[in-house]
């Protein structure tokens, strides 16, 4: 498949179609196609697949990098009028890596963190060595985005919140409208390129095979024409943009979720002629210490005492993302068990666009056992008398009697052995702390008369 990959086919022609050779795929695939040949030759390709073949991984850069081409509906139909000199030099106007040199963020006492750790863009450096085309041959639909991720608590997604942030961005020069003149100084054709904004250079297009392909003029930058230095606008330098502080704002938005994007059409960089591109924020929800989310549903691991799962409860059992207190009463003469699950319904986050109707928040209650200290503050022997009663050995009785040691054990080191019964077997006992039931008072009890139970008993 590298055979197409060359850029000898004349301008003449009106499509090109190396990107969809790259695919195995006819110009006309439709995006189902495209996505679904990306996929087949990922998998084929995939440099994990093939380690030390470096053809092989210059094959998956090629395929990979023609996939994000033609994926995005902008950049496909730019390739398909113009081919690859209507893109942008790195390949795909939008589909460019994002450019954090000319954004940052600070935050007004918000998260100090905020603007760190970028990521997206291409997924290869790979250069199509396409470069712009001269002057007006150049299309792109508009200024490039800016993709910055932003942290978010559960708090700040449940509440909403308002963001105010310093961004710099480019701006079109005022002082010469964005041509990079001075007065009246007109550009003069590029020397180096003679007017096309590229040259052709010879390269390696694969192990032992050199190929002719073109670059972008190093001279102009692609633009065909340059200004003689006199003749370069002060201000600006001749770049025709200068970079300006302003000040935004983002809204996130209640019931807004993880990897949802908030986007400021336009407040990104100006290009001269285009549209300014966007700012795309894109949220990264940070773990909640005790919450957990699921879609907008909510779910609380809540501790409650032995005297609460024997006598029930009345007190706040969560504190909300809001700061309101959640007062739940457990039913008069109910006993918890470890593990036993409420609903609490509408406490769960709000639907995002319909704040008013939330999901639920399930709440599993977990029997805390006192500290053995507790035992030297009470008289045991009342205690056994109040209890239910401890269990007599199993009927009828074995004719022989070992003693065992009582030895504790970890129950995770126990539960990566790997026995018949599985995993499972110890997953049912997870209320072993608490037997089967009150009634059974398997707790503090000292005696090995455990025969008749062996399904999880493990102290
Ligand atoms: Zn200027
Ligand atoms: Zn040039």
């Amino acid at each position: 498949m590298c055979e197409s990959w060359t850029y000898s086919i004349p301008l003449a022609v009106p499509v090109e179609t190396d990107l969809y050779d790259l695919l195995g795929l006819p110009a006309h695939a439709s995006e189902g196609d495209i996505k679904k040949a990306y996929r087949k030759k990922a998998k084929d390709l995939h440099p994990d697949k093939n380690p030390n073949d470096s053809e092989a991984i210059q094959n998956f850069q090629e395929m990979a990098a023609a996939y994000e081409i033609l994926s995005d509906p902008d950049s496909r139909e730019v390739y398909d009028t113009y081919g690859m000199e209507g893109l942008s030099g790195h390949g795909g106007g939008r589909g460019g890596p994002p450019d954090m040199d000319h954004v940052f963020a600070q935050f007004f006492g918000m998260d100090p963190g905020g603007g760190g750790g970028m990521g997206g863009g291409m997924p290869f450096g790979f250069d199509f060595g396409g470069g712009g085309g001269p002057g007006n041959f150049r299309k792109r639909t508009k200024g490039e985005d800016s993709v910055i991720p932003y942290e978010v608590s559960l708090e700040d997604l449940y509440n909403g919140k308002s963001v105010k942030m310093m961004m710099e961005k480019e701006i079109e020069c005022g002082t010469c409208k964005g041509s990079g003149a001075r007065g009246s100084g007109k550009p003069k054709k590029c020397a180096a390129c003679e007017g096309k904004g590229w040259t052709h250079v010879q390269t390696q297009i694969a192990p032992g095979r050199l190929g002719t392909t073109r670059a972008q003029c190093g001279e102009c930058h692609g633009a065909g024409e340059k200004l003689r230095e006199k003749d370069r606008c002060k201000k600006c330098k001749g770049e025709k943009t200068v970079s300006e502080k302003t000040r935004q704002e983002i809204y996130v938005e209640k019931g807004m979720s993880d990897g949802q994007r908030i986007v400021l059409a336009g407040a990104g960089d100006q290009e001269p002629g285009l549209p300014a591109g966007d700012v795309i924020f894109v949220l990264k929800a940070l773990p909640h210490p005790s919450l957990q989310r699921s879609g907008n549903d909510l779910l609380a691991k809540v501790k409650i005492t032995l005297s609460e799962a024997l006598l029930g409860f009345d007190r706040i059992l969560v504190n909300h993302l809001d700061g309101r207190g959640l007062r739940v009463a457990s039913p008069p003469r109910k006993i918890i068990k470890t593990g036993q699950t409420i609903v609490l319904r509408g406490e769960g986050m709000p639907t995002y666009r319909n704040p008013d109707d939330r999901g639920n928040l399930y709440v599993v209650l977990e029997v805390e056992m006192p500290e053995e200290e507790w035992l030297d503050t009470i008289d045991t022997q009342v205690l056994e008398t109040l209890l239910p009663a401890k269990k007599a050995d199993v009927e009828p009785k074995p004719s022989v009697v070992d003693d065992a040691r009582y030895e504790e054990s970890d129950l995770l080191e126990v539960r990566s052995q790997s026995f018949p019964a599985g995993s499972d077997f110890f997953d049912q006992g997870l209320g072993f702390q608490f037997g089967e039931g009150a009634d059974e008072g398997a707790w503090e009890d000292e005696d090995e008369d455990e025969g008749g139970e062996p399904e999880c008993r493990t102290q």
